[in-house]
């Protein structure tokens, strides 16, 4: 058997006896671009809580590369190849786009260092290539304050990749966003999953179909069904799901 960038195994969390995630289990593959999509409730934001290290497993397991995680805090499981995008951008408004990337490249190092050191030349390569997948070069030096929210997106995302995740976690990347910039996202997460695993949440079903391979629906904190966005969409459970009938 292959091995899986990510196993949930058997997975319910509870607070205060009410369980978020009720044995969920979910798997998938290197290099996998993966959409979940679920009613509001459903156990979405939990689900990458608990991948993440922020919320522990009540029972149940989370292999990532065959490593369990259990008991492990977020900046080790951060630093095992775990990136997340939170559905706003944080990306430093008063900093030029370039020096946001350059700064997310190096996060291990302080502010200072990293800004005023004279950065290695397979970094700006790094940085330069970055900018370009990212379709911000021609507003590199540009402070992130004057980026439309779409323009942001992209760049938190890019800050993401900077710090060279396995699997990258992205929460709602479109919410808010026009048309233009909704597909220029859905583009990115595409270019992106040519070298990456990806999970996406998301609310927007033009754009899960836009980006979307696979889906997983997620109900009452399990999985619902899994498959491709038509065999989804036609799926009595999924339609009683979100029409309510
Ligand atoms: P989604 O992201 O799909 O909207 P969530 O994972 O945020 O769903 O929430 C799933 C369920 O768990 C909801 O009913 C929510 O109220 C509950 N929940 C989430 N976090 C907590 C918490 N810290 N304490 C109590 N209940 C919570």
């Amino acid at each position: 058997m292959t091995q899986k960038i990510l196993e949930i195994q058997n997975l319910t969390v509870s607070f205060d006896g009410f369980k978020a995630l009720n044995q969920l289990n979910f798997s998938m593959e290197f290099g996998e671009l993966r959409v979940i999509i679920g009613p509001n409730g459903a156990g979405k934001t939990t689900f990458l809580d608990v991948i993440t290290g922020k919320v522990q497993p009540t029972v149940g397991r989370v292999l990532f590369k065959g490593r369990n995680l259990q008991k492990m805090p977020e900046h080790k499981i951060a630093r095992l190849g775990i990136g997340r995008k939170f559905q706003t951008p944080r990306v430093y408004q008063n900093l030029t786009v370039k020096e946001n990337l350059d700064l997310a490249a190096n996060q291990n190092k302080n502010v200072f260092s990293s800004l005023f050191s004279r950065p290695r030349a397979s970094e700006q390569r790094q940085v330069s290539s970055l900018l370009e997948t990212i379709g911000l070069m021609a507003k590199a030096d540009l402070p992130a304050a004057l980026l439309s929210h779409g323009e942001k997106q992209r760049l938190e995302i890019g800050m993401l990749v900077a710090q060279s995740p396995d699997l990258l976690l992205v929460d709602e990347p479109v919410a808010g966003l026009t048309d233009e910039e909704t597909e220029n996202v859905g583009k990115l997460l595409l270019a992106l999953a040519e070298s990456h695993s990806i999970i996406v949440i998301e609310h927007d079903m033009e754009f899960v179909r836009q980006i979307a391979r696979k889906v997983t629906v997620l109900h009452q904190g399990s999985v619902l069904c899994e498959g491709s966005m038509d065999d989804v969409q036609n799926n009595p459970r999924v339609i009683e799901v979100y029409l309510g009938t």
